[in-house]
């Protein structure tokens, strides 16, 4: 059976650990050929290796980028374009850009006790990156062939990772964070309604809270865990893989009527009071 990304290419930021890495397997096995995109080169190796031995039908391309640099933007998807882009004429190039990459910043980012460098850095990476991430993908995606008689899109999918945070007021201080996704899920609203007529479905995703380095990072103690845990309707944290799943949808055609939406994979966490 075609796996539901057959014939497709994705490329996926923040590839090296957590969500970026589950969603390069799961898109893999489902037939995409994936470019790998990381700040941290050994990581993303790591993934590109993983992912070349357990599905060998599949092109994978590792490629060092930091997505708070705009240079190093344009340059990831021209390796990816450059890549993927002649081997086949019915590939759709960049036919998938999960733009996932982002940091929560360990200090404090309390309003009151935050700082210009905590909220640049932050806005850098998390909004920065998105923009750029989306302005090269849809210069990339324009070229892309579209499939009118099926009546779906092969213009392209962009993915955004938002965060539940954008959507709550977190008691957790971490200001700086919670602004740059707020960013996010109103730069995907705008750009999915600027791009639509292109054939270009742009979404956000919002995680809840996943037992990824991100976070656990950030819940350095069991009792930092424990409050969290009292909010969590599900009794858990998230795996990274179910947000993955999310975004497969996303990605494939069978969300082909789907853009501008905030997709929420968070246990039950925004609709809990
Ligand atoms: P993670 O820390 O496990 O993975 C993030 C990856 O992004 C890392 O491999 C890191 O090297 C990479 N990265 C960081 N800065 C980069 C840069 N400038 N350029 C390129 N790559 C960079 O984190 P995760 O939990 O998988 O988070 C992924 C996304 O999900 C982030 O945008 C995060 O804000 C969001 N999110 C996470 C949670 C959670 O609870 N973990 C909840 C909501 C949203």
């Amino acid at each position: 059976m075609p796996g539901r990304l057959q014939n497709k290419v994705a490329l996926i930021t923040g590839a090296g650990s957590g969500i970026g890495l589950e969603s390069s397997i799961l898109f893999a096995q489902e037939g995409a050929h994936v470019a790998l995109v990381d700040i941290n080169g050994q990581a993303v190796q790591k993934t590109h290796k993983l992912i070349s031995e357990r599905f060998p039908n599949v092109k994978s391309v590792p490629i060092q980028a930091d997505v708070s640099k705009e240079d190093s933007v344009k340059n990831m998807v021209d390796e990816a374009v450059k890549a993927f882009g002649r081997l086949d004429i019915m590939w759709a190039l960049c036919a998938i850009q999960f733009n996932n990459a982002g940091i929560m910043h360990p200090e404090d980012d309390h309003a009151l006790n935050t700082e210009e460098r905590i909220w640049d850095l932050t806005m850098n990476i998390n909004v920065k990156g998105v923009w750029w991430g989306c302005k090269y993908a849809i210069l990339a995606m324009r070229n892309n062939p579209t499939d009118q008689s099926k009546g779906l899109h092969t213009g392209g999918s962009i993915i955004n990772t938002a965060s539940f945070v954008a959507l709550l007021g977190a008691a957790t201080p971490q200001l700086a964070y919670t602004a740059s996704k707020g960013a996010v899920l109103a730069m995907t609203r705008e750009l999915a309604m600027v791009h639509a007529r292109e054939g270009i479905r742009i979404n956000s995703i919002c995680p809840g809270p996943l037992k990824t380095p991100l976070l656990m990072d950030f819940l350095n103690t069991q009792e930092k865990k424990d409050r969290r845990m009292v909010h969590l309707p599900m009794g858990r944290f998230g795996e990274a893989v179910e947000v993955a799943r999310g975004a497969l949808f996303l990605a494939s055609d069978e969300s082909s009527y789907v853009t501008g939406t905030d997709f929420k994979v968070d246990g039950g966490l925004s609709s809990c009071y």
